[in-house]
């Protein structure tokens, strides 16, 4: 009756350890890219439907940024896109020592902003976003998204610099927003083809402008049901 009792306890403390590795993903970059990825748990999408994406804009960011970015998802991903009210920074994002905002913060809180009926969400910035890297505890980065969704954030901080002039500017911002979206949609760094968007920015702003706005055929298989 006691071994009873006692395999009893053991089987329920270690299915409640199992229940709770499963509760906690660890938020683990993967690359020293600036282009970052996380893991996390998105709603699943329903086949048959288009997949819907919402898009924050945080406060102090370009206003015309939302327009541009909704027909230039639309038309790279064929899904929907809602623009949502402009948001703003939330205090516990900020990290004071650089005067920057971490990025992991920031898809916790688009990932609570999300409305019911959206799959994924993204939020622009124009201020700098770091997340931890295998080096540095604090690395300044384009953007970060959740590897199978559902946020990401993009910022231009890092965008502006040597940049042309604004289409040069435009040009780069839909890449990195195309970029950080597939990982939402569940694609990994691309080394099938270097022109993919999916290819990792290996940290460098040359990369991104090397990238063309384009997804391999590896990459484009990848990619859930609701979008082309
Ligand atoms: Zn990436
Ligand atoms: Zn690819």
């Amino acid at each position: 009756m006691m071994k009873y009792i006692f395999n009893t306890f053991l089987l329920f403390i270690l299915s409640f350890l199992i229940i709770s590795a499963c509760d906690n993903k660890p938020i683990a970059p993967v690359s020293k890219s600036r282009f970052h990825l996380s893991s996390s748990s998105a709603k699943p999408v329903k086949s048959d439907k288009k997949i819907k994406v919402a898009l924050v804009p945080f406060s102090g960011v370009d206003a015309s940024y939302s327009t541009l970015l909704k027909s230039e998802i639309e038309l790279f991903y064929a899904c929907d896109v809602i623009i949502l009210p402009k948001q703003n920074l939330p205090d516990f994002a900020y990290y004071e020592p650089r005067n920057r905002y971490k990025a992991d913060s920031l898809l916790k809180f688009l990932k609570m902003k999300l409305p019911k009926e959206y799959n994924f969400i993204l939020g622009i910035t124009n201020k700098d976003i770091s997340t931890k890297d295998e080096t540095y505890e604090d690395w300044g980065i384009f953007g970060l998204g959740f590897l199978g969704g559902p946020s990401c954030v993009v910022s231009d901080f890092r965008l502006k610099k040597s940049a042309k002039d604004i289409n040069h500017l435009h040009e780069r911002l839909i890449k990195v927003v195309l970029h950080e979206l597939g990982h939402t949609f569940g694609l990994p760094h691309c080394t099938a083809d270097n022109s993919c968007l999916m290819e990792d920015a290996d940290g460098t702003i040359k990369s991104v402008d090397r990238e063309e706005k384009y997804l391999c055929e590896s990459c484009k298989k990848k990619l859930p049901k609701g979008i082309k």
